[in-house]
């Protein structure tokens, strides 16, 4: 059985669902990069083009992004040096 991408079969690897995944959100004007990391150690990047601009980041989402921040013990001060000033 070949492996599937966790965005293509909205489940980890090793069966958690994806929307358990530590996700850290970098956005510029015409990107956004999904940072996933699943607690079974697995990461992954999911890279999107083309978004709306005028397309707003709900609150909740931001919320939710801060929640899994303050709990995540892995290497996260790399990603933070890549947010855009
Ligand atoms: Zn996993």
């Amino acid at each position: 059985m070949q492996k599937s991408k966790p965005t293509e079969t909205g489940k980890c690897n090793c069966g958690r669902r994806l929307k358990d995944a530590t996700v850290f959100i970098y956005r510029s004007h015409t990107d956004r990069y999904l940072f996933h990391r699943c607690e079974c150690g697995t990461e992954w990047t999911e890279h999107q083009t083309d978004i709306d601009p005028m397309d707003p980041v709900s609150s909740d989402e931001v919320i939710e992004v801060h929640k899994r921040l303050a709990k995540f013990e892995g290497s996260i001060a790399e990603l933070l040096e890549r947010r855009p000033a």
